[in-house]
């Protein structure tokens, strides 16, 4: 190929463009139709013309020279085209047009060209010009045919683009909601409009695909944590992972949601996720939930805080921290005469009865357990603290459950379905 500066112009730049077109067979009838088709003011030199060409002449669309290649003739030419079957005649107009720096395309001889025509595809909402520098035509045209195939699939991929770029102008932001102990009614309003436009959900284990569900069905759902040794444990979480994938997502736009069973702030990692986003300085917002303390105290009709039983709630961490082979919580400094809420703690529930009965609190204090509480599986068992290991042992609880210890635990006088209700243990038995 020779150095020259080579344009890849497509037929609607030239729109209004004066154009001289030399020659008008078959090659340069085919040119000028684009050209005209593309808007372009043509002049056409030629001896004979095709019938196209007279006829576009006769509707007036174009200007006929019928006269020998001058170049005079290129006076206001923008562009130029040799499309002669005369070989000398059309290295004369490639000379000229140089010489007077109008770009020119000789049909058939790309190393007379300034610029070259590229096969062109248009779609719906974009247009593909494909060239080889004129040496593979073939190939062009194979590629042009594909394109054409492929239409509909160039738009939509576009359209997803565009999408994308319109995420990624946007601030990203991350929500820490709360989804309540399970059931979707116990959502708040604000957590299920925050759901509803996510562009990505985090989510743990704990939160039931009845509440996923309601989230838009173009976010990308993640879950990291796993049920494991202990579960609910934060121990096995890939914490960093939750942490990186909050950043990058928020950092390409997205709206995302941490959701997390219950409450956010309550054994839910909550203020270390909100720390490390300040740290990134990504913008977030906390949206509270509803914590399985509050969901199983109302499921098993269960005051937290009662006139003459209880002015105080305490809510414990009761799994295994793996440091002294029990949990961290110091039972011998919480108040014995409130109600405490052991979140975690059924896994170890033997060791938790130990050491309750070792910080002094009386074997007659009463408990309740509620497993599920909210879903539809929910139980609730009763008892009093020396029977606690045994029951909860007989009646296989399982996790999620939460335990209750004091004196509103006790069965309020009323009746509740589904309850297992160990009498002989209540009474000292
Ligand atoms: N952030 C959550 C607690 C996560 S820790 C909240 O505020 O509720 C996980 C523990 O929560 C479980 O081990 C269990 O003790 C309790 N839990 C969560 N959902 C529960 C449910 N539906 N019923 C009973 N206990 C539940």
């Amino acid at each position: 190929m020779s150095a020259m500066r080579r344009y890849l112009p497509v037929f609607h730049d030239v729109l209004g463009a004066s154009v001289l077109v030399v020659g008008a067979g078959a090659v340069g009838t085919r040119k000028i139709e684009a050209l005209l088709a593309g808007g372009a003011r043509v002049t056409v030199v030629a001896k004979e013309f095709s019938p196209a060409v007279a006829e576009s002449a006769a509707r007036g669309d174009l200007t006929v020279l019928r006269d020998a290649f001058h170049p005079d003739q290129m006076r206001e030419a923008e562009l130029v085209f040799a499309a002669t079957p005369d070989r000398e005649l059309n290295r004369r107009v490639s000379a000229e047009a140089r010489r007077r720096c109008i770009p020119v395309n000789v049909a058939d001889s790309p190393e007379e060209c300034t610029f070259l025509l590229p096969a062109v595809v248009r779609g719906e909402d974009f247009t593909a010009a494909i060239s080889t520098g004129g040496r593979h035509p073939g190939a062009a045209r194979a590629l042009r045919e594909f394109l054409e195939d492929h239409r509909a699939e160039i738009s939509v991929r576009l359209e997803r683009g565009r999408r994308r770029e319109r995420i990624a102008a946007r601030q990203g932001k991350v929500y820490i909601v709360g989804a309540g102990p399970g059931d979707p009614d116990l959502l708040t309003v604000r957590a299920l409009g925050i759901l509803r436009a996510a562009d990505a959900v985090i989510y743990d284990y704990l939160v039931p695909q009845d509440i996923l569900s309601l989230a838009s069905g173009n976010a990308v759902k993640i879950c990291f944590a796993r049920r494991g040794r202990t579960a609910g444990h934060g121990a096995i979480l890939k914490q960093s992972a939750i942490h990186e994938a909050m950043v990058r997502l928020a950092r390409e736009g997205k709206s995302v949601v941490r959701l997390k069973s219950g409450d956010p702030l309550v054994f839910g990692r909550g203020g270390e996720e909100a720390e490390h986003l300040s740290r990134e300085g990504i913008p977030f917002e906390i949206v509270p939930g509803i914590t399985a303390a509050m969901a199983c105290a109302a499921a098993a009709v269960l005051p937290l805080t009662h006139r003459g039983r209880s002015s105080s709630v305490t809510f414990v961490a009761g799994h295994d921290t793996g440091e002294k082979g029990g949990s961290a919580v110091d039972w011998s400094r919480l108040p014995k005469d409130g109600t405490l809420v052991v979140y975690m703690g059924v896994a170890r529930v033997a060791g938790i009865a130990r050491e309750l009965a070792g910080a002094g609190f009386p074997p007659d204090t009463p408990f309740a357990i509620v497993e599920n509480g909210s879903r539809p599986e929910q139980r609730v068992v009763r008892g009093i603290l020396s029977g606690l290991s045994r029951i909860a042992l007989d009646s296989g609880i399982r996790s999620p459950a939460i335990l209750f210890v004091g004196r509103t635990a006790a069965l309020l006088p009323f009746n509740y379905a589904g309850e297992i209700f160990d009498e002989r243990v209540a009474q000292g038995v």
